[in-house]
This record gives structure tokens, sequence and C-alpha cells, in this order.
């Protein structure tokens, strides 16, 4: 018997599959949300974005289900960092309408050149933002380099 340091981290019981599409059965809740990342997002190697987190959440994909989620995405990239993972966000361009909105994320797989420079945008907007403490601001650093070995310093010159 094997099992993947993915599936360890996997929490139990948040989610169920309705279709094909998951649903928490504990509302907004990291756990569940972590496992929605890994367990449907991960494994197609997809991003996630706010109108899929509301459906799987809030069971349904409205406005006012996009905003809560927006609203609590901040806390959610946080808390990832001190579990040694990174939340990459990409943020509506300029022009859309929706300019500076979250618009799709995943967790940090260092995949492709598209991901890393969202990544290395995120870092250093929570920093601007002050929505990030030193020590955890050093932490994700040192998780983007374990994960790509992407080096970030030049950003910050
Ligand atoms: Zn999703």
């Amino acid at each position: 018997m094997t099992t993947t340091a993915l599936v360890e981290t996997k929490p139990a019981a948040t989610l169920v599959k309705v279709g094909n599409r998951d649903r928490s059965l504990v509302g907004w809740k990291y756990a569940a949300v972590e496992a929605h990342l890994f367990d449907t997002h991960i494994q197609k190697g997809t991003w996630c974005d706010v109108g899929c987190l509301a459906h799987t959440c809030f069971s349904r994909d409205t406005a006012a289900n996009r905003k809560a989620v927006r609203q609590r995405l901040r806390a959610v990239a946080r808390q990832m960092i001190t579990r040694h993972r990174f939340l990459v966000v990409e943020y509506a361009p300029n022009g859309s309408g929706t300019h500076g909105e979250a618009h799709r994320f995943k967790i940090y797989e260092g995949a492709d050149e598209d991901e890393r420079q969202a990544a290395v945008l995120q870092l250093d907007r929570m920093r601007q933002r002050r929505e990030i403490t030193e020590t955890n601001y050093e932490a994700a650093k040192k998780i983007l380099r374990v994960v790509t070995s992407v080096e970030l310093g030049a950003v910050h010159a």
C-alpha cells in the first residue's frame, strides 16, 4: 500500500462530489478550500476561480457568493503560508471592468512561467498591502524557492 504526500495532506470528509463538482460539507472552511484545490484542480492541472469556489463552498455561483469568496481569499492565502504552501492569485487586468479583483488561483506548483510570474506578483502585492508579516514573507519566499528555485530578490530591488 502506498500513499502519496498529496493524499496524506487531504483533510477527511470536507467535500462530496455532486455530479462532477465538489460540494463542501462544511461551508467555508480552510480545510474544504484546500481539499478542493488539491482534489479537483491540482489533479486536473487547472486553476480554480471565484465562481468555482462560490459554487463549492456556498452551493451557488451568485454575485453575493463571489463577493464572499473574494473577502475570504486573503485569509486563505495567509493561512496557506503557515502550512508551507503558497496560493497563487491572478488579478483581473486593467480595463476588464473588474480591475484588481481576484480572478483565478491555485496552490503553487511552479508549473510554468505564467504561474511563476503570478506568484512573484502576488507575494509582492501582499507585502505592499501589509497583508503579510515579515516572517511569513520570508517563509513564502522559501516556499517558492523550494518549489521552483525562482529568485525573488530582484523583484524588490
Ligand atoms: Zn475550484
